[in-house]
């Protein structure tokens, strides 16, 4: 028995079920999602630090972060909790992150809310500006001026919005078949003539499905499972242009993590902002569900571009890299290290901006870079679109961006130039 659908998508992360749930309201279309795990979000979704941020310069990136983030703010609101806690982006800068980053200051704040924090107020916060000891003389590490807070910035939990979507996709009728691997794409010739070697050249050539749990199931076909993309893309022959990165986080509890959870100026929360330190790739994030922090890094240079089938956290990272940073800015020396675990960012080296392009029966939707969650939203809506043929995309909000904008023939090439 041919089983035949109109979409066929691979990845039940929360870009595959962003998509699925857009599509199901372009028409009545038979969706399939395919995941090789047991249940939705279990690649890379699950092991997110799930912030958001609209703090970005290029209009592309402002209109698809703001949309998603109005649009997760609604649902949070009215139709389900996502964890979503607006406790701001808080860059910390030395002296010349500072100076590079004065000329863009006047460009973020014209659209969104955007505050300097001085160092004498950083210095308030119980933060230590400038680590002196011999440990941090050894270090180098930088004396930190001032900090950029971005208010419309915060932190979700990524499996709630990946059960959002889902939940809205199973109303309008995607199926779902779990613990199902999708082997390879079918390639056919059209017309079929039923001789061996096909498909020949000279054929009209494209993807016809997938081969999954040993089943060929026919249909349009959308790659969206992230890092695991050139699986399957380069053996059609595909190029996704996407590089798997290594990604980690340890979570922290203990009596010296209770600080991060006093009431602050800054964002007038109890616990601190999403915190970043990229002059030493470091990042503290608050958890308020554990009380427990969250400490990541994102190392470049010596980390290898290499898919995993499944990560595993390195706890001499955390000592030697992450804790003395610990240690130094923040004055934590004690804690219990009560969890771990690492995924991959799925990066798009040409700008770090996600992937959605395709046609003749192959989608990709991927190259999210460390930040598909927040533009999960808009994702979906762009992809649903490209794939249907509507030439514009409408967003959460009402703005309107060009469905190609992200694919790699026409891209939108304008430089992004709040990276960090
Ligand atoms: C440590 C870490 C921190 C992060 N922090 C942030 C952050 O603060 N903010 C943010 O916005 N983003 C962050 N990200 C990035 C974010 O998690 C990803 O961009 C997002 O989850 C990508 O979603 P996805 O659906 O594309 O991928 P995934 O969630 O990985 O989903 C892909 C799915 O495809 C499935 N799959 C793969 N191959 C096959 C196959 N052959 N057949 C069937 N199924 C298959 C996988 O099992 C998986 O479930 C972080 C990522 C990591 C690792």
């Amino acid at each position: 028995m041919a089983h035949t659908y109109d979409y066929i998508i691979v990845g039940a992360g929360v870009l595959g079920l962003s998509v699925a749930n857009y599509l199901s309201r372009k028409g009545n279309f038979k969706i399939l999602v395919l995941e090789k795990h047991g249940s939705i979000g279990q690649g890379n979704t699950s092991k997110s630090a799930a912030g958001f941020r609209d703090l970005f310069t290029s209009e592309l990136n402002i209109k698809v972060s703001k949309s998603s983030i109005a649009y997760y703010e609604y649902v949070h609101k009215n139709l389900k909790n996502l964890g979503l806690e607006k406790i701001g982006y808080l860059i910390l800068e030395d002296e010349q992150s500072a100076r590079r980053h004065d000329k863009i200051i006047p460009k973020l704040k014209s659209h969104t809310g955007v505050d300097l924090v001085d160092e004498s107020d950083l210095i308030e916060t119980g933060l230590n500006t400038n680590p002196s000891d011999d440990e941090a003389r050894m270090m180098e590490l930088p004396h930190i001026v001032r900090g950029i807070f971005g208010r419309n910035c915060g932190v979700m939990d990524p499996e709630l919005i990946a059960q959002h979507y889902y939940e809205e996709a199973l109303k309008r009728g995607v199926e779902f078949k779990f613990n199902t691997e999708v082997k390879k794409l079918v390639i056919k010739g059209y017309p079929e003539l039923g001789i061996e070697g096909e498909p020949f050249t000279w054929q009209d050539v494209k993807i016809s499905g997938v081969i999954a749990n040993d089943l060929e199931l026919n249909g349009n076909v959308i790659l969206a499972n992230d890092v695991w993309v050139n699986k399957l893309a380069r053996p059609a022959g595909i190029e996704s242009f996407v590089s798997p990165k290594k990604r980690q986080i340890f979570q922290l509890k203990g009596d010296q993590i209770s600080k991060f959870f006093r009431k602050n100026k800054l964002n007038n929360y109890p616990g601190i902002p999403f915190t970043f330190l990229p002059m030493v790739e470091f990042y503290v994030r608050p958890s308020f569900t554990e009380n427990s922090i969250w400490v990541g890094g994102s190392d470049e240079l010596n980390r290898a571009i290499e898919v995993e089938d499944d990560p595993l956290p390195e706890k001499e990272y955390f000592e030697y890299n992450l804790a003395p940073i610990l240690r130094q800015y923040f004055g934590v020396n004690n804690f219990e290290l009560s969890g771990m675990w690492a995924g991959q960012y799925s990066m798009n080296y040409i700008d770090l901006q996600p992937i959605i392009f395709g046609d003749n029966g192959i989608y990709i939707v991927s190259g999210s870079s460390g930040s598909g969650i927040m533009k999960a939203d808009a994702i979906g809506r762009i992809a649903s679109s490209l794939i249907t043929g509507e030439k514009i995309t409408e967003l959460y909000g009402g703005e309107y961006v060009r469905s190609d904008a992200l694919t790699i023939e026409n891209r939108d090439h304008e430089k992004e130039e709040f990276i960090f």
